[in-house]
């Protein structure tokens, strides 16, 4: 009986003090379908005019402030009617770190909260990594991010933003998106799923493009699993449960014996790679003397007996919060080729960005760690 009273007190002293939270969606987090509702015609939504939407967002040179007044198939009115029922991102560039590969990192202000993204070409096509959160609500004992803290879970259509700002800046298509920057993506699902939505229906990327990193948060990767068709990549980095609790103490509450047998129940009921089958892809951070021992190998294999997996193996990126170092290059060159005469398809991860700080783990926001990189 008391809760209401003591709640309408405190909403009260903050009256005047806080503007109103604004609730409408980000324009980038909807997907043409969703914009279409927002603007009917005589009742009926009409896809053309959502679809005339992304058109527009595909083509704009950098983040819109604004809708455009008019579109040849979306007249004033509808875009009256939809700027009032939208918001446009609240994302703004703080600064743009090129790196001597082409790597390209930004670091951005969302809503006010820090957060990084990165863009990966080659010379024919472009990966961009996007962050999920600001910081990470999932403190890996090896990983520059985890300084941050958690500062706060990103929108749909914030992360949608990252893709279109790397896109507008890439020399070659943007083919590829992968949630390895920042954060835990799978701690802010619904989110992450819809952005997957939106690149697929707004920006025409497949979700088999779309690749979802996790440090493996169980109930919700068997989710991603059976609510979409992006790739899986399940963090991996310790081969026995006391190591992986040492490296990644905020996720032991999922066993590894948990997380081995869901991916293989997981592998035993999809159809074969020729019938578009997924596997899963196995992150696997190389740290000197920690878990790169010819044990490891050995141990990774049997683990993944019954996994349909593709192992990627990270060379540790050293940053200036962290003490542990990469192994030398033999090191991790006898690993991968212990991994593959044991038949398993393992491939070296190679090292883009790591002069910015840009490279998987450096993320972190913060000067010290970028200048003292470069
Ligand atoms: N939180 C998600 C997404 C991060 S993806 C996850 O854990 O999967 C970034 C990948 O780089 C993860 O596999 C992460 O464990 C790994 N990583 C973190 N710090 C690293 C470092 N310093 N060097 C190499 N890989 C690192």
């Amino acid at each position: 009986m008391n809760a209401l009273p003591t709640a309408l007190a405190l909403s009260d002293q903050s009256v005047g003090s806080l503007a109103p939270p604004d609730l409408r969606p980000d324009l980038t987090g909807l997907t043409p379908a969703a914009l279409a509702a927002l603007m009917p015609t005589e009742g009926q939504p009409s896809l053309v005019r959502g679809k005339a939407l992304w058109r527009w967002l595909r083509t704009v040179s950098a983040l819109p402030t604004a809708l455009p007044a008019t579109l040849p198939e979306a007249g004033k009115d509808a875009l009256a009617t939809l700027a009032s029922k939208v918001r446009l991102p609240d994302v703004t560039i703080t600064d743009r770190i090129a790196s001597r590969d082409g790597t390209l990192k930004w670091r951005l202000s969302c809503r006010g909260l820090p957060v990084e993204t990165v863009l990966i070409p080659t010379p024919t096509r472009a990966t961009v990594c996007v962050s999920s959160q600001s910081g990470c609500t999932r403190y890996c004992d090896f990983c520059a991010t985890a300084t941050m803290g958690f500062l706060g879970a990103l929108t749909a259509g914030e992360i949608v933003a990252q893709v279109l700002i790397a896109r507008q800046a890439s020399p070659v298509p943007v083919t590829n998106v992968v949630f390895m920057g920042m954060g835990e993506p799978l701690d802010n699902l619904d989110a992450v799923l819809t952005a997957i939505d939106v690149l697929e229906h707004g920006l025409n990327l497949s979700p088999r493009h779309v690749t979802v990193s996790t440090s493996g948060v169980l109930p919700k990767l068997e989710r991603l699993w059976s609510e979409s068709r992006a790739a899986v990549a399940l963090s991996l980095h310790a081969t026995t449960q006391p190591l992986r609790d040492r490296l990644m103490p905020r996720v032991r509450r999922w066993s590894l014996d948990d997380l081995v047998a869901f991916m293989r129940q997981a592998s035993a009921a999809e159809p074969s790679s020729k019938s578009g089958g997924r596997h899963f892809f196995i992150e696997y951070t190389l740290i000197d003397g920690v878990n790169d021992h010819d044990a490891d190998a050995d141990r990774l294999v049997a683990l993944l007996d019954g996994v349909r997996a593709r192992v990627n193996l990270i060379p540790y990126n050293p940053s200036t919060v962290t003490t542990y170092r990469r192994p030398a290059p033999e090191r991790v060159r006898a690993f991968q080729r212990r991994i593959l005469d044991q038949g398993l398809i393992c491939l070296v991860r190679e090292t883009r960005g790591d002069d910015t700080a840009a490279a998987c783990g450096q993320l972190a926001t913060r000067p010290d760690v970028v200048s003292s990189m470069a």
